[in-house]
Protein backbone atom coordinates (compact mmCIF):
# COMPACT_ATOMS: atom_id res chain seq x y z
CA UNK A 1 0.00 0.00 0.00
CA UNK A 2 1.15 3.62 -0.68
CA UNK A 3 2.19 5.34 2.16
CA UNK A 4 1.47 9.39 2.52
CA UNK A 5 2.82 11.98 5.14
CA UNK A 6 1.04 14.83 6.34
CA UNK A 7 3.55 17.60 7.71
CA UNK A 8 1.90 20.28 10.02
CA UNK A 9 4.14 23.55 11.31
CA UNK A 10 3.09 24.04 14.96
CA UNK A 11 3.47 27.43 16.82
CA UNK A 12 1.04 27.69 20.22
CA UNK A 13 -1.79 26.17 18.49
CA UNK A 14 -2.81 24.38 21.79
CA UNK A 15 -6.29 24.64 20.84
CA UNK A 16 -6.30 23.31 17.41
CA UNK A 17 -4.46 20.16 17.40
CA UNK A 18 -6.72 17.75 18.57
CA UNK A 19 -9.60 18.91 16.38
CA UNK A 20 -7.20 18.85 13.66
CA UNK A 21 -5.98 15.45 14.21
CA UNK A 22 -9.90 14.54 14.41
CA UNK A 23 -10.61 15.85 11.07
CA UNK A 24 -7.39 15.14 9.17
CA UNK A 25 -8.15 11.17 10.37
CA UNK A 26 -11.76 11.08 9.49
CA UNK A 27 -10.38 12.35 6.12
CA UNK A 28 -7.33 9.83 5.67
CA UNK A 29 -9.09 6.65 7.04
CA UNK A 30 -11.45 6.80 4.01
CA UNK A 31 -8.46 6.76 1.92
CA UNK A 32 -6.32 3.93 0.56
CA UNK A 33 -3.20 4.83 1.83
CA UNK A 34 -0.81 3.70 4.84
CA UNK A 35 -0.12 7.72 6.63
CA UNK A 36 1.39 9.08 9.43
CA UNK A 37 1.01 12.35 10.73
CA UNK A 38 4.50 14.56 11.35
CA UNK A 39 3.92 17.32 13.35
CA UNK A 40 6.95 20.08 14.17
CA UNK A 41 6.99 21.75 16.96
CA UNK A 42 7.99 25.41 16.26
CA UNK A 43 9.11 26.10 19.81
CA UNK A 44 5.80 26.90 21.06
CA UNK A 45 5.40 28.24 24.80
CA UNK A 46 2.12 26.93 25.05
CA UNK A 47 0.87 23.65 25.82
CA UNK A 48 1.29 22.37 22.06
CA UNK A 49 4.19 20.20 23.05
CA UNK A 50 2.46 18.25 26.14
CA UNK A 51 -1.14 17.89 23.59
CA UNK A 52 1.41 16.67 20.16
CA UNK A 53 3.23 13.98 22.82
CA UNK A 54 -0.13 12.36 24.26
CA UNK A 55 -1.64 12.59 20.58
CA UNK A 56 1.53 10.50 19.84
CA UNK A 57 0.81 8.23 22.56
CA UNK A 58 -2.80 7.59 21.42
CA UNK A 59 -2.13 7.03 17.79
CA UNK A 60 0.83 5.09 16.43
CA UNK A 61 0.60 7.40 12.94
CA UNK A 62 1.01 10.24 15.26
CA UNK A 63 4.59 11.51 15.18
CA UNK A 64 6.05 14.81 16.52
CA UNK A 65 9.41 16.58 15.79
CA UNK A 66 10.06 19.77 18.75
CA UNK A 67 12.62 22.24 17.49
CA UNK A 68 14.61 23.98 20.22
CA UNK A 69 13.40 27.28 19.47
CA UNK A 70 10.73 29.24 17.27
CA UNK A 71 12.10 28.75 13.94
CA UNK A 72 9.54 30.26 12.15
CA UNK A 73 6.67 28.70 9.80
CA UNK A 74 9.15 27.78 6.73
CA UNK A 75 11.72 26.59 8.57
CA UNK A 76 9.31 23.96 10.17
CA UNK A 77 8.41 23.14 7.12
CA UNK A 78 11.83 22.29 5.90
CA UNK A 79 12.16 20.04 9.53
CA UNK A 80 9.12 18.35 8.15
CA UNK A 81 9.71 17.49 4.82
CA UNK A 82 13.66 16.49 5.63
CA UNK A 83 12.29 13.94 7.93
CA UNK A 84 9.08 12.85 6.67
CA UNK A 85 8.58 9.07 4.63
CA UNK A 86 6.39 7.93 2.22
CA UNK A 87 5.71 8.15 -1.55
CA UNK A 88 3.79 11.67 -0.86
CA UNK A 89 3.90 14.61 1.74
CA UNK A 90 1.90 16.80 1.98
CA UNK A 91 1.92 20.41 4.23
CA UNK A 92 -0.92 21.81 5.50
CA UNK A 93 -1.25 24.35 8.50
CA UNK A 94 -2.35 23.23 12.19
CA UNK A 95 -5.22 25.82 12.58
CA UNK A 96 -7.22 23.98 9.99
CA UNK A 97 -7.06 27.11 7.76
CA UNK A 98 -6.25 24.49 4.80
CA UNK A 99 -9.36 22.29 4.92
CA UNK A 100 -8.27 18.40 5.67
CA UNK A 101 -11.52 18.03 3.40
CA UNK A 102 -9.29 19.25 0.34
CA UNK A 103 -6.75 16.44 0.91
CA UNK A 104 -8.58 13.98 -0.97
CA UNK A 105 -8.70 16.16 -4.15
CA UNK A 106 -5.01 16.63 -3.87
CA UNK A 107 -4.38 12.99 -3.47
CA UNK A 108 -6.32 12.16 -6.97
CA UNK A 109 -4.33 14.37 -8.83
CA UNK A 110 -1.36 12.98 -7.59
CA UNK A 111 -2.69 9.85 -8.91
CA UNK A 112 -3.52 11.02 -12.05
CA UNK A 113 0.49 11.69 -12.82
CA UNK A 114 1.16 14.97 -11.10
CA UNK A 115 4.71 15.01 -9.40
CA UNK A 116 3.41 18.73 -7.31
CA UNK A 117 0.05 19.34 -6.75
CA UNK A 118 -0.31 23.48 -5.23
CA UNK A 119 -2.97 25.16 -3.99
CA UNK A 120 -4.49 28.49 -4.78
CA UNK A 121 -6.52 30.07 -1.62
CA UNK A 122 -9.45 31.84 -3.45
CA UNK A 123 -10.43 33.98 -0.46
CA UNK A 124 -9.38 33.80 3.11
CA UNK A 125 -12.63 34.15 5.43
CA UNK A 126 -11.21 36.30 8.28
CA UNK A 127 -8.19 38.03 6.33
CA UNK A 128 -8.75 42.32 6.72
CA UNK A 129 -8.42 43.76 3.83
CA UNK A 130 -4.90 44.88 4.89
CA UNK A 131 -3.51 41.68 4.29
CA UNK A 132 -5.56 41.02 0.92
CA UNK A 133 -4.10 43.93 -0.89
CA UNK A 134 -0.57 43.65 0.21
CA UNK A 135 -0.71 40.62 -0.47
CA UNK A 136 -1.93 40.83 -4.09
CA UNK A 137 0.28 43.46 -4.60
CA UNK A 138 3.37 41.90 -3.27
CA UNK A 139 2.68 38.31 -5.91
CA UNK A 140 2.04 41.37 -8.61
CA UNK A 141 5.71 42.74 -7.77
CA UNK A 142 7.50 39.27 -7.00
CA UNK A 143 6.60 38.09 -10.08
CA UNK A 144 7.33 41.24 -12.29
CA UNK A 145 10.96 41.38 -10.36
CA UNK A 146 11.88 37.61 -10.86
CA UNK A 147 11.93 34.80 -13.36
CA UNK A 148 9.83 31.96 -11.28
CA UNK A 149 6.63 32.15 -11.69
CA UNK A 150 4.82 32.29 -7.97
CA UNK A 151 0.90 31.78 -8.07
CA UNK A 152 -0.69 34.84 -6.62
CA UNK A 153 -2.88 33.34 -3.56
CA UNK A 154 -0.48 31.07 -3.05
CA UNK A 155 0.12 28.69 0.23
CA UNK A 156 1.71 25.78 1.42
CA UNK A 157 -0.49 23.52 1.26
CA UNK A 158 0.50 21.26 -0.89
CA UNK A 159 1.31 18.05 -2.12
CA UNK A 160 4.69 16.68 -2.97
CA UNK A 161 5.42 12.97 -4.22
CA UNK A 162 8.88 11.63 -3.16
CA UNK A 163 10.84 12.61 -6.18
CA UNK A 164 9.70 16.37 -5.44
CA UNK A 165 10.56 16.31 -1.57
CA UNK A 166 13.92 14.66 -2.84
CA UNK A 167 14.91 17.36 -5.11
CA UNK A 168 13.26 20.15 -3.14
CA UNK A 169 15.93 18.82 0.38
CA UNK A 170 18.80 19.60 -2.42
CA UNK A 171 18.41 23.33 -1.91
CA UNK A 172 19.83 24.37 1.67
CA UNK A 173 19.07 28.00 1.65
CA UNK A 174 18.86 30.06 4.37
CA UNK A 175 16.38 32.62 3.82
CA UNK A 176 13.44 30.42 2.28
CA UNK A 177 10.34 31.27 0.54
CA UNK A 178 9.23 27.66 -0.26
CA UNK A 179 6.63 28.41 -2.85
CA UNK A 180 9.07 29.70 -5.08
CA UNK A 181 11.66 27.43 -4.36
CA UNK A 182 8.95 24.65 -5.30
CA UNK A 183 7.82 26.61 -8.62
CA UNK A 184 11.72 26.51 -9.25
CA UNK A 185 11.76 22.82 -9.28
CA UNK A 186 10.02 21.85 -12.10
CA UNK A 187 8.04 18.46 -12.35
CA UNK A 188 4.54 18.10 -13.57
CA UNK A 189 2.25 20.30 -11.29
CA UNK A 190 -1.26 20.59 -10.94
CA UNK A 191 -3.22 23.18 -8.96
CA UNK A 192 -6.50 23.17 -6.85
CA UNK A 193 -8.39 26.13 -5.70
CA UNK A 194 -9.75 26.22 -2.10
CA UNK A 195 -11.41 29.08 0.41
CA UNK A 196 -10.03 29.37 3.27
CA UNK A 197 -11.94 29.33 6.13
CA UNK A 198 -11.28 31.51 9.74
CA UNK A 199 -8.68 29.95 11.96
CA UNK A 200 -10.64 26.93 14.17
CA UNK A 201 -9.05 28.72 17.41
CA UNK A 202 -6.34 31.19 18.22
CA UNK A 203 -5.04 33.92 16.18
CA UNK A 204 -2.38 34.33 13.30
CA UNK A 205 1.20 33.97 14.26
CA UNK A 206 2.58 36.04 11.84
CA UNK A 207 3.02 39.69 13.02
CA UNK A 208 3.79 42.51 10.43
CA UNK A 209 7.33 42.20 11.42
CA UNK A 210 7.44 38.66 10.33
CA UNK A 211 4.98 39.00 7.06
CA UNK A 212 7.81 42.38 5.97
CA UNK A 213 10.96 39.78 6.63
CA UNK A 214 9.13 36.72 4.57
CA UNK A 215 8.39 39.26 1.53
CA UNK A 216 12.08 40.40 1.48
CA UNK A 217 13.36 36.70 1.66
CA UNK A 218 11.09 36.37 -1.21
CA UNK A 219 12.05 38.87 -3.21
CA UNK A 220 15.65 39.08 -2.42
CA UNK A 221 15.99 35.27 -2.68
CA UNK A 222 14.30 35.23 -6.17
CA UNK A 223 15.66 38.28 -8.04
CA UNK A 224 18.68 40.69 -8.39
CA UNK A 225 16.65 43.09 -10.13
CA UNK A 226 16.85 45.76 -6.70
CA UNK A 227 20.63 45.71 -7.08
CA UNK A 228 20.00 46.45 -11.01
CA UNK A 229 17.92 49.29 -9.97
CA UNK A 230 20.02 51.14 -7.81
CA UNK A 231 22.18 51.02 -10.91
CA UNK A 232 20.06 52.81 -12.85
CA UNK A 233 18.63 55.47 -10.47
CA UNK A 234 22.32 56.43 -9.77
CA UNK A 235 23.24 56.52 -13.47
CA UNK A 236 19.66 58.99 -14.10
CA UNK A 237 20.99 60.91 -11.34
CA UNK A 238 23.99 61.47 -12.29
CA UNK A 239 23.32 62.78 -15.49
CA UNK A 240 20.96 65.31 -14.15
CA UNK A 241 23.75 66.50 -11.67
CA UNK A 242 25.97 66.85 -14.74
CA UNK A 243 23.11 68.50 -16.35
CA UNK A 244 23.04 70.84 -13.56
CA UNK A 245 26.86 71.39 -13.64
CA UNK A 246 26.64 72.75 -16.84
CA UNK A 247 24.16 74.99 -15.94
CA UNK A 248 26.20 76.41 -12.66
CA UNK A 249 29.26 76.72 -15.12
CA UNK A 250 26.87 78.38 -17.84
CA UNK A 251 25.45 81.02 -15.18
CA UNK A 252 28.87 81.43 -13.30
CA UNK A 253 30.68 82.50 -16.80
CA UNK A 254 28.16 84.05 -19.32
CA UNK A 255 25.82 85.45 -17.25
CA UNK A 256 26.29 88.36 -14.67
CA UNK A 257 23.30 87.45 -12.37
CA UNK A 258 25.59 84.83 -10.20
CA UNK A 259 22.54 84.15 -8.07
CA UNK A 260 23.92 82.50 -5.24
CA UNK A 261 21.54 79.09 -5.40
CA UNK A 262 21.21 78.13 -2.60
CA UNK A 263 18.59 76.35 -3.71
CA UNK A 264 19.66 74.09 -6.29
CA UNK A 265 22.90 73.28 -3.81
CA UNK A 266 20.71 71.91 -1.30
CA UNK A 267 18.43 69.74 -3.31
CA UNK A 268 20.43 68.22 -5.16
CA UNK A 269 22.59 67.54 -1.99
CA UNK A 270 19.33 66.44 -0.52
CA UNK A 271 18.55 64.60 -3.62
CA UNK A 272 22.07 62.48 -4.36
CA UNK A 273 22.18 61.41 -0.47
CA UNK A 274 18.84 59.80 -0.40
CA UNK A 275 19.68 57.90 -4.15
CA UNK A 276 22.94 56.72 -2.32
CA UNK A 277 21.27 55.69 0.77
CA UNK A 278 18.72 53.77 -0.71
CA UNK A 279 21.42 52.21 -2.96
CA UNK A 280 23.36 51.41 0.37
CA UNK A 281 20.45 50.12 1.73
CA UNK A 282 19.81 47.98 -0.84
CA UNK A 283 23.39 46.49 -1.28
CA UNK A 284 23.22 46.23 2.76
CA UNK A 285 20.30 43.72 2.66
CA UNK A 286 21.77 41.68 0.21
CA UNK A 287 25.09 41.06 1.91
CA UNK A 288 23.43 40.74 5.39
CA UNK A 289 21.84 37.90 3.05
CA UNK A 290 24.89 36.87 1.66
CA UNK A 291 26.69 36.39 5.28
CA UNK A 292 23.72 34.53 6.57
CA UNK A 293 24.27 32.09 4.04
CA UNK A 294 28.11 31.36 4.43
CA UNK A 295 27.71 30.81 7.79
CA UNK A 296 26.20 27.29 6.92
CA UNK A 297 24.80 27.12 10.13
CA UNK A 298 22.35 24.47 10.69
CA UNK A 299 18.91 25.62 9.65
CA UNK A 300 16.77 24.55 12.37
CA UNK A 301 17.82 22.09 15.37
CA UNK A 302 15.69 19.11 16.94
CA UNK A 303 15.51 19.31 20.47
CA UNK A 304 13.42 15.95 20.58
CA UNK A 305 11.64 13.21 17.88
CA UNK A 306 8.69 11.63 20.11
CA UNK A 307 7.35 8.65 18.11
CA UNK A 308 5.23 5.78 19.79
N1 LIG B 1 3.77 28.70 12.45
C1 LIG B 1 5.01 28.16 12.80
N2 LIG B 1 6.00 29.01 13.24
C2 LIG B 1 5.83 30.37 13.31
C3 LIG B 1 4.57 30.91 12.90
C4 LIG B 1 3.57 30.05 12.47
O1 LIG B 1 5.21 26.95 12.76
O2 LIG B 1 6.76 31.07 13.72
C5 LIG B 1 2.69 27.77 11.99
C6 LIG B 1 1.33 27.98 12.67
O3 LIG B 1 1.23 27.22 13.84
C7 LIG B 1 0.37 27.50 11.60
C8 LIG B 1 1.10 27.88 10.31
O4 LIG B 1 2.46 28.04 10.63
O5 LIG B 1 0.19 26.09 11.61
C9 LIG B 1 0.54 29.14 9.68
O6 LIG B 1 0.57 30.19 10.61
P1 LIG B 1 -0.64 31.20 10.79
O7 LIG B 1 -1.94 30.46 10.74
O8 LIG B 1 -0.38 31.98 12.01
O9 LIG B 1 -0.47 32.10 9.51
P2 LIG B 1 -1.65 32.77 8.63
O10 LIG B 1 -2.62 31.67 8.30
O11 LIG B 1 -2.25 33.81 9.50
O12 LIG B 1 -0.95 33.31 7.43
MG1 LIG C 1 -3.50 30.40 9.59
Amino acid sequence: MKKIAIVVPVYNEQDNLREFHKRITEVLDKEPYDYSIVFVNDGSNDNSAVILSELAQEDQRVEAYLLSRNYGHQMALTCGLDHAEGDAVITMDGDLQHPPEVVPQLLRLWEEGNEIVITKRLSTEDAGVFKKVTSAGYYKLINILSKVEITPGGSDFRLMDRIAVDAFKQYRERARFIRGLVSTLGFKVAKVDFVAPPRFAGTSKFNLRKMLHFALDGITAFSNLPLRWAFYIGLVCGLCSLGLLGHVVYVRCFTSDAVPGWATTTVSILFLGGIQLVGIGILGEYIGRIFEEIKHRPLYLVSRHIKK
